[in-house]
């Protein structure tokens, strides 16, 4: 690990008075401190935020939640508003890591977790674009086993490791973000950035901008909703393919669906074709198996995770069914 310093924030001004291209926010530092010790992350000055007041968990008077960006994962996914408004994101988040590092981990944090592509985490690697622009990509020709299917480009086929970001892209949150300028909101959906020429770009935060809230629109989801994550361990293992499925229930039709998928790509993937596919519609095992292959439409599978495509969409099919409780 590089040697660097340590500043304490007291409040969120001072934060973003302090940042500067040499140095790193530092929250619950689960993905960071990993990322220093293996020398992927060189950062000179480590900012803690760990005092700044953004921890809270609030109602808001839209029917909405607004989730702290210091809020830890374990008290977001058990937090009494959370388990009844947004199951959806609970069981997303508690799909995630271990108990002791969602104790420690932070919705902010967690938003900006890095790809675990074997090739980005380790710089006896000399090739990925990710973590050196411009050296090539390991990935495309070596281990693309846990890959993207879905969005990735010549320059990179990483893909998006958080299990929340797949909940809160279902669920359309915004993500709250304030910087030397003033305070700005981003759509979960133009949150996380697809590799294209520049991958080693992952969102669309300008630098020295910090996380201060999530915020989560209300929603009609909570009765009918799943996150079915597929791993190679029961545990404690990031997702070959997950999905965040939510279906609003208008007696014995779907009146609006929504579909994430994780694990398939460098974002989280909505499946908006195959949400529209399923509105109006009574929920069947045929329609849902009609959204799982609508879902997957466009994928390109690489010589190690072609089985992704069919998983990708037998997930689908299976969330739905879950969510919606037929099929
Ligand atoms: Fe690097 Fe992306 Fe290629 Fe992995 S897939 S080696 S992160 S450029």
């Amino acid at each position: 690990m590089n040697p660097f310093q340590y500043q304490r924030a007291r409040d969120a001004a001072g934060a973003i008075h302090a940042v500067s291209p040499r140095s790193k926010f530092l929250a619950g530092g689960t993905n960071l401190i990993d990322l220093m010790k293996n020398g992927v992350e060189k950062p000179e000055v480590l900012i803690d935020l760990n005092r700044v007041a953004l921890a809270a968990i609030e109602a808001r008077p839209d029917g909405g939640l607004r989730l702290g960006a210091l809020a830890r994962n374990s008290d977001t996914a058990n937090h009494p508003l959370v388990r009844q408004r947004y199951p959806l994101l609970s069981q997303a988040i508690l799909s995630g890591a271990s108990p002791q590092l969602r104790n420690l981990a932070t919705n902010g944090g967690n938003l900006l977790q890095r790809t675990r592509c074997p090739y980005f985490m380790d710089p006896g690697f000399s090739q990925c674009n990710k973590r050196a622009p411009g050296t090539g990509c390991g990935a495309l020709d070596g281990f693309n086993r846990t890959h993207a299917i879905l969005g990735a480009s010549e320059h990179c086929i990483a893909v998006q490791p958080s299990d929340m970001c797949v909940a809160l892209a279902a669920l359309e949150a915004t993500i709250r973000v304030q910087g030397q300028s003033g305070e700005r909101v981003i759509r979960m959906a133009d949150f996380h950035r697809l590799p294209g020429d520049t991958p080693e770009i992952d969102t669309n935060l300008k630098p020295g901008e910090l996380i201060v809230a999530i915020d989560l629109p209300e929603s009609p989801y909570a009765a009918h909703c799943h996150y079915l994550k597929v791993r190679d361990r029961a545990s404690y293992e990031f997702a070959l393919v997950s999905v965040a499925a939510a279906l609003d229930m208008d007696g014995g039709t779907i009146r609006s669906a929504r579909i994430a998928l994780g694990g398939v790509a460098l974002k989280p993937w909505r499946a908006e074709a195959a949400e529209r596919l399923l509105a109006g519609q009574k929920p069947t095992p045929e329609l849902f198996q009609a959204a799982g292959e609508q879902a997957v439409n466009g994928a390109k599978a690489y010589r190690g995770n072609g089985f992704k495509v069919e998983m990708a969409k037998r997930a689908v099919t299976r969330a739905l069914a879950n969510a919606g409780g037929a099929a």
